[in-house]
């Protein structure tokens, strides 16, 4: 599985719907100072379920739509759509190809679909937990994010390893589990208690 194109479209400095291809091997994106090249890693980020404008480089997460410049005037919402090639089906999905797209509105309306099907932010990250693709995956590798795979701190490295394993899958299961579990054993208590009062 790997990431083979990807679509821009209104995000950032890419006012006009721009396709990107990732050739199979190595891609590098060169271009002057300003021209947009980490806009492309940001639009990565950004459908993978990045929240924090700030990892966006941004003040607020409306600056991700393009703003206009002197010659054109800003836009309405922002959309990045990636291709991922599955022939090797490692993402769950019986398709070769899987499209996980992500649209925002200047109104604040936001959007995510699998494969054009609207979904929800929480069907992207299961579909790519443990595949090592995904907002914290190691698959990307952003400027400050080196120093974690070479952290000398055991529990920082352990996340990357976890990852790389297939185990996040299990440890997020196991946590919305005891998180139910424990709403459960309050409202049994509850119970206990209004049984107490009327006895
Ligand atoms: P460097 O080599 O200096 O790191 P870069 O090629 O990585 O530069 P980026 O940081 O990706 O460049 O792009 C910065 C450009 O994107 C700036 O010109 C900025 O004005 C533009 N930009 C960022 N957000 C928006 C937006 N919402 N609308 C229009 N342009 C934007």
């Amino acid at each position: 599985m790997y990431l083979k194109k990807l679509y821009i479209n209104g995000f950032k400095s890419f006012a006009e719907k721009t396709e990107v291809i990732v050739e199979n091997g190595i891609t590098a994106i060169v271009g002057p100072n300003g021209s947009g090249k980490s806009n492309i890693s940001d639009a990565i980020k950004w459908v993978l379920g990045e929240q924090s404008a700030k990892s966006l480089r941004g003040g607020k997460m409306d600056d991700v739509i393009f703003a206009g410049t002197e010659k054109r005037m800003p836009l309405g919402y922002a959309e990045v759509n990636l291709i991922f090639d599955n022939e090797s089906g490692q993402i769950p999905l019986e398709y070769k190809e899987v499209s996980i797209k992500r649209k925002l509105y200047k109104t604040g309306e936001s959007e995510y679909y699998i494969n054009k099907q609207q979904c929800r932010l929480k069907d992207i990250k299961e579909l790519f937990m443990d595949t090592g693709i995904g907002r914290e995956g190691y698959s990307f590798i952003g400027q400050g994010r080196v120093e974690d795979i070479l952290s000398p701190n055991s529990e920082t490295r352990r996340q990357v390893f976890e990852e790389a394993s297939g185990i996040v899958k299990y440890k997020t299961r196991k946590e919305e589990s005891e998180r139910k579990l424990e709403k459960t054993s309050d409202n049994l208590d509850r119970v206990d208690d209004i049984i107490n009062e009327l006895e």
